[in-house]
Formats: structure tokens, sequence, C-alpha cells
């Protein structure tokens, strides 16, 4: 465990804290919004581009740039930092969700998963330790463990299990990472993610066990996966509960703005989601009041800026009359614009946050925020999600196997 975290401010009316993060590329202000670069690149957008809207740290995943194009390769390039030209810190995941989610061919066993490529099929396997040694050649600067994930639909029993064999796979992965830093002149950070289904007591206590092993900062995992809202943070606190208050606290996958809001209240202090990128990309923008959809009819002659108070690219340059022709023309710069648009969203409610925080304002910026702000239906988001899902697996059908 190192000192690398650093309490600057907490909220006196909630468990809200503003920290700096130290990583070996630079310093990352708390609470914080990570994009997802999924394939060594965060959609339609260039690396200059994701900085310029506020990021100081941005995700990738291991599944996908160990299928395609391979540690090897990137190694070769002289890490992901250089092949995508990314100057910051780099957190990775350890390639378990996609394989539990993605890979349709599975065994887990006590060694590792081992997994058929949704690309070619090829056979290929995730040991705790090998998803390290991924994570070291893409020169990864925040690393994650290999965890077993157990749905939302399973058996207690089956989570259970998942949660007990994450903790398993955490000796070893925290034994290889030891071994791996003596190696390494500036080693980065590795995680532990705290699992435990839906059961709180078992969150708890399995937020417990990953809180005394030697890590940097701790994931939540397991969540966003189904369960309602109020299900989710219920689970949240059960781990949170678990966890040392002086450490970083990573909740994986969770990341709509009225989430943060929530999630931060209680203590979370980093997030990633593809969600603002992914509905960006359909056209669905961030707003005080609300998503909005830019391709409705009323926008087709708004010869005005989207949001008057927003500094991100798009609104300082287009009008909304543009953009809305660009998404019905389907051209690729409406993409780009409206994801330049969320993420600067993203970090705009991340930045009030934290000046918030300092401020001992945190609270009732929550609560205006909260109340101006109207949710998607939660029926509709599910709805949402069950669309993407099954269009993602046939895509994944029709890839070869
Ligand atoms: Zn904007």
């Amino acid at each position: 465990m190192s000192d690398n975290f650093q309490i600057r401010a907490q909220d006196p009316d909630s468990e809200a804290r503003r920290a700096t993060l130290h990583t070996r590329r630079g310093p990352v202000e708390t609470p914080v919004f990570m994009p997802v670069g999924t394939q060594a690149a965060v959609k339609t957008m260039t690396a200059d581009e994701v900085r310029q809207t506020g990021s100081s740290i941005i995700l990738a995943n291991t599944y996908h740039l160990m299928l395609r194009p391979g540690v090897e390769l990137i190694s070769e390039a002289g890490g992901i930092h250089q092949f995508m030209n990314w100057n910051g810190p780099i957190l990775t995941d350890s390639g378990g969700f996609q394989v539990f989610s993605l890979s349709s061919i599975r065994k887990v066993r006590e060694t590792g998963v081992e997994f058929r490529s949704h690309h070619d099929g090829r056979k290929m396997e995730l040991t705790p330790e090998s998803a390290i040694d991924l994570q070291t050649g893409y020169q990864s600067d925040i690393m994650m463990p290999l965890d077993e994930l157990a749905g939302f639909d399973t058996s207690r029993q089956a989570q259970r299990a998942a949660a007990e064999r994450t903790i398993r796979w955490l000796d070893r992965t925290v034994a290889h990472f030891q071994s791996v830093k003596e190696s390494t002149l500036t080693p980065g950070m590795l995680f532990g993610i705290a699992q435990g289904g839906f059961d709180t007591a078992f969150r708890s206590e399995q937020a417990k066990l990953t809180a005394s092993r030697d890590v940097d900062g701790f994931s939540i995992g397991g969540l966003s996966v189904g369960e309602t809202k109020a299900e989710l943070f219920e689970m949240l606190d059960a781990s949170l509960a678990g966890l040392p208050v002086q450490r970083p606290r990573y909740l994986m996958g969770v990341g709509s703005p009225e989430d943060l809001w929530e999630a931060v209240s209680r203590g979370v202090d980093m997030f990633d989601c593809v969600h603002p990128t992914r509905i960006a990309r359909r056209g669905a923008l961030f707003t005080r009041d609300g998503r909005v959809n830019i391709t409705a009819a009323r926008f087709r002659r708004v010869f005005e800026p989207f949001d008057e108070q927003c500094d991100c690219y798009m609104c300082q340059n287009f009008s909304a009359a543009y953009v809305h022709h660009l998404f019905r023309a389907g051209e690729m710069l409406a993409q780009r614009l409206a994801s330049i648009h969320n993420l600067r969203f993203m970090h705009w409610i991340t930045e009030s946050m934290r000046q918030a925080i300092s401020d001992g304002d945190f609270s009732r910026l929550r609560d205006e925020f909260l109340a101006r702000y109207t949710r998607v239906d939660e029926r509709v988001t599910q709805e949402q999600r069950e669309r993407w899902r099954n269009s993602r697996d046939q895509k994944l059908r029709r890839a070869p196997r």
C-alpha cells in the first residue's frame, strides 16, 4: 500500500470528499469521471479532444485490447499511452467483466477462465497472473485484478461462490503484482475489487476482506447489472461500510449524472461509464434539466448554441440547428460533437462537486441539481439497455466462430 491518496476536503453534511490521487503519470483530482476508451480510443474522439473536455484519466479495456491488436503490438508501440497519444494516466480493467458478459463459451476453473474470442473463436485464457501481465504490457497506471462475476439473476449461492473465488484470485494477484513491482522502476497501482452479490451483510464482509489485502484502492464491482437504483445504492452502502475511509473508492460502470451525485454523497471518488458517449452517438445530450434529444424537430431552426451555459467545443462553435442537421443527415461529425458535449457535461459536474466540497456547499448543490434534473424513467432505461444488449448479441452471433 502506498501513500498516494490525499483527502483535501470533507463535506460536513455527507460522506463526499475531495482528494488527489497521485499516479505515476500525474495527479488526478477526485471526484473524477473517467471516459471509456474501449479499444484505445474514446469512440469518435482523438486523445486531444478527450483531454480538452476536461478528462484527466481514461479507462481502456484489457479484453478488447488482448484480442486486437494484442499486448505484444501495444508493447512494441511503447505502451498504450504512446500508441494512442494520451499522456495522462490510464486505468485498465482486468478483462474479467467482458469475458463474463461477451464470451458465449467460457469455463471457469480455480486457475482462471478459459474462453473463446468473439472475433475468431480462438481459445484463450485469463488467469489472475496473466491479467496483471497484460496490464503491465499495456503500461497501465491503475490495474484491476481478475474477478468472477455472478449476474443479478443467479442464485445467492452462486454469488457467494463467485465473491469467495474473487478473494482467492486477489491473493494470487497481489503476490504476482509484488514480483512485477520489484522489477519496475515506477510501478503502477493495483486496486482490489469488492464483490458480494446482492446480500448486504455478505457484501460488507467481502469489502472488509478486500480491504485487508495489500492494495492501493478499492473498486466496487458487480453493480448496475439489472438491479433497480434503490438496490444499487443499498449494495453500494453495504460495500462502502467495509472499506477504509482514507483510500480511493471506484464505483465500476456507473455514471449517469444523477448517480454521480448520489454516489459521491456516499463517499465514492471515481467513476467510469460508456453511457455518456454511447447515448451521445444517438443524439441524446445532457442538460441541467435532463437528457434532451437533439434530433427532435424543435431544434430544426434553433440558430443558437444547444446550451448557452456550456463551455464545450460544440456549444461554443455551432448552433443547435447545425448539430440537429448533422444527425438527420447521418454525418459522422454529429457523433463526435455530441460526445464532446456529454463528456464536458460529466466533467462540469465533477468540477462543480470538487469546488462545492471545498466550499462546504456540496449538499445544497446536490439537492439543487437533483431537483432540477429530470431522470429518465427507470423502465425506459431498462428497455434501452435491453435493446442495446440484443443488438450487441446479434452482432456477436454474426461474428465468426
Ligand atoms: Zn456543450
